[in-house]
């Protein structure tokens, strides 16, 4: 079944509100074993004309939302009766309920609201109990033209989304008669590339027939996403994790720190943090998972040597010999974080951020990294992530999860 929505309202376009309704729609219409095939945004006006007269050729539904308000730039109701071939008439029924919405409110009803209870012949109202504005659904074959079925939906999301669910998704399922529902499966994998995945894996997947599969490249992520039957999912699971099991962060779409906090809770173990360029942003990934009080200590931003030295006892000779930012420093930062937490690991990171601060052997961009345990050695990385300040802290923070998460899971 091929569904297109058109998203209407100057507003999108300008900027000033985000359109936030195409990956809605297309989160609940997968979820029913349907596809948004394509969206479209137009201004007020008649551009929606236009787009609606291309989409009714080629689709079996349309959902349009916005412009069913009362003002002269809400124009769906009349363009969309207008192209179809259909009069309006005043719905008695919508129009109650109109007049009761406002009654309730001890509002006057003015004249121009009269155009909201205007409905195509043959269409249903769809009511909105959240504002004035009813649905209207225009099934197939309404007229001798057009053998698409078309909802139109109001644009603010708290009318839009009820209405969907009572009024939209009932009909779109009797419609489609779709019964087998994909399943999907997300992998999550750091430390790897998309291109890894293009050599090693990627011939396999598209030989499997009627599977589908994509990537997702995020900020030191990369996302797998397996969409079939249980069987072809499970079947492509383990293909991907024959070859990559090492990078996993999780296959159930659990993030980074959620995993991190899971294996140190799972292992009954505690975990400090000190962070320099990162400014906490471990620590704030870490707490923002519920039950991160089980797992997580103590999380020091250790932004000034001052506060390496005073706080968690890095010699000041270390800075001075090799620099703040360097794997003695990083080491040393771990290990006074341990010491002084108590806890069973600690991980540690100094940077630089940039743009300034750099030199030829430290360009901007390079970070240590340190995990001190318990019961180990510390382990020292250093990185290299130039990139501007943001997506810099959230690669240092995406490797400082990674060497946590492969001492959780390689246990050593
Ligand atoms: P409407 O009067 O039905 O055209 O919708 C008006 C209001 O709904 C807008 O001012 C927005 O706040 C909200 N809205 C409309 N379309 C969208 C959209 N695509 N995404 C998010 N909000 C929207
Ligand atoms: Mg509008």
């Amino acid at each position: 079944m091929r569904i297109e929505v058109l998203n209407t309202g100057t507003e999108l376009l300008l900027g000033n509100t985000l359109n936030t309704h195409g990956g809605w729609f297309g989160r609940q219409l997968f979820t029913m074993g349907l596809r948004v095939a394509r969206q479209a945004t137009v201004p007020d006006g008649d551009a929606i004309r236009e787009a609606f007269e291309e989409m009714v050729v080629r689709a079996d539904a349309i959902i349009v939302t916005g412009g069913l308000g009362p003002t002269s730039d809400d124009l769906t109701r009349e363009i969309v009766a207008e192209t179809l071939g259909l009069e309006l008439h005043q719905d008695e029924q919508a129009l109650r309920t109109l007049s009761d919405f406002f009654a309730i409110r001890n509002m006057p009803m003015v004249e121009v609201n009269l155009r909201q209870a205007q409905v195509p012949v043959g269409a249903d109202v769809l009511p909105n109990p959240n504002g004035t504005a009813p649905g209207l659904y225009l099934p197939p074959r309404i007229n001798s033209r057009s053998s698409c079925a078309v909802f139109l939906l109001p644009g603010p999301p708290r009318e839009l989304y009820p209405m969907f669910h009572e009024e939209v998704a009932p009909r779109l399922r009797a419609l489609s008669g779709v019964e087998d529902i994909p399943g999907v499966c997300e992998l999550k994998f750091t430390g790897i590339g998309e291109s890894d995945f293009h050599h090693g894996i990627d011939d396999e997947l598209a030989a499997m027939p009627g599977f589908e599969y994509g990537y997702c490249a995020r900020m030191g992520e990369v996302d797998l996403r397996l969409i079939g039957n249980d069987e072809q999912i499970a079947a492509a699971r383990s293909l991907v994790l024959k070859k990559f099991s090492e990078y996993l962060i999780s296959a159930d779409g659990s993030s980074h720190e959620a995993t991190v906090i899971r294996l140190l809770r799972e292992k009954e173990l505690k975990l400090a943090t000190a962070e320099s360029c990162t400014g906490g942003l471990i620590a704030h990934r870490l707490t923002n998972v519920p039950g991160a009080s089980e797992a997580f200590t103590h999380g020091w931003v250790t932004y000034a040597n001052e506060a390496k030295i005073g706080q968690i006892h890095v010699p000041a000779e270390t800075i001075a010999t090799h620099g703040a930012v360097s794997e003695e420093t990083a080491r040393a930062m771990a290990e006074g974080a341990l010491k002084e937490s108590n806890a069973d690991l600690a991980i540690s990171v100094t940077g630089i951020a940039g743009p300034t601060g750099g030199t030829e052997d430290k360009p901007a961009g390079t970070a240590w990294l340190a995990l001190a345990s318990k019961d180990g050695e510390t382990i020292a990385r250093k990185i290299y992530h130039p990139r501007n300040r943001e997506d810099f802290k959230d690669s240092a923070s995406q490797s400082a999860l990674d060497m946590i998460r492969r001492r959780l899971v390689s246990g050593g």
